[in-house]
């Protein structure tokens, strides 16, 4: 155990990371640098000042409105920023200062990230998932944990290997493949294994509108990776939700069952 973070300095540390993380999703898809060049207005190309630049706050301050062309600036800026900042908070609540909690820090990053680009583009990238892999990897050296991390890899590959191979890659792409894994190393094989579940099962309630939705003509492309993002967030942040009524459901068999 760690001793305490200040919950304004997750916040704060949040905020910063989520900043980075929306240069991240706006450009890493389109092969741009994330360094150069400076933030910009993408309508009027104006260079923002530092003032311009600060998370959450500019946006309001700014009424989501470039202050030169007065394009709009996407709600989306702030809602990455604040999901960041509300990730390092539970990270930093559950862990304090302590590599576990850089790991959990490492892994939100991860998740928003992903979401986002995958949400906008159907891709999961290589160049989100290699250093969070890298990350997870070392930060469960430190913990001495690298076998159970290794252990999860494995068994995001090899659950979602079968499928890939089963379904020839119309069910989910080998991204979805890639990012079950990475997910593995942060959750190790038990929890990476509910959270594959809690993302099979949010996936399939989200399914049933787009199938009617199709059957009106609507777009029936509904990507894997989200989910995978909110059953691993589930697990990484309040498994509780899931392992308390598991636990109850067990205690359950055993009272009507045991007897057997
Ligand atoms: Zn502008």
């Amino acid at each position: 155990m760690g001793s305490v973070v200040p919950i304004p300095i997750a916040v704060l540390l949040g905020l910063v990371v989520g900043s980075f993380l929306n240069v991240v999703i706006v450009r890493l898809p389109e092969g741009r640098s994330v360094v150069f060049p400076a933030s910009h207005c993408p309508r009027c190309g104006r260079t923002l000042h530092a003032w311009e630049n600060i998370p959450v706050l500019s946006w309001i301050v700014l009424r989501g409105r470039c202050r030169g062309c007065k394009a709009e600036i996407s709600s989306r800026y702030p809602m990455v920023e604040l999901a960041t900042a509300a990730l390092f908070v539970l990270a930093a609540a559950e862990w304090g200062a302590s590599l576990q909690a850089l790991e959990a820090c490492v892994a939100a990053a991860l998740l928003v990230a992903t979401l986002y680009v995958d949400v906008d583009h159907l891709l999961i990238l290589d160049s989100v998932l290699m250093p969070a892999a890298l990350a997870g990897v070392a930060c469960a050296l430190g913990l001495g944990a690298l076998r159970e991390s290794l252990e999860g890899g494995l068994v995001g590959v090899g659950i979602f290997g079968l499928l890939f191979a089963l379904t020839r890659g119309m069910g989910l792409g080998f991204g979805d493949v890639k990012l079950a894994a990475v997910l593995g190393i942060f959750l190790g094989p038990a929890a990476a294994i509910a959270a594959f579940v809690v993302a099979f099962l949010v996936g399939a309630a989200c399914a049933v509108p787009v199938l009617v939705a199709r059957r009106r003509g609507g777009k029936d492309v509904l990507p894997l990776g989200p989910f995978l993002v909110v059953g691993a967030t589930v697990m990484l942040y309040a498994p509780g939700l899931v392992w308390t009524p598991y636990s109850l459901y067990q205690m359950f068999l055993y009272r009507h069952l045991g007897g057997f």
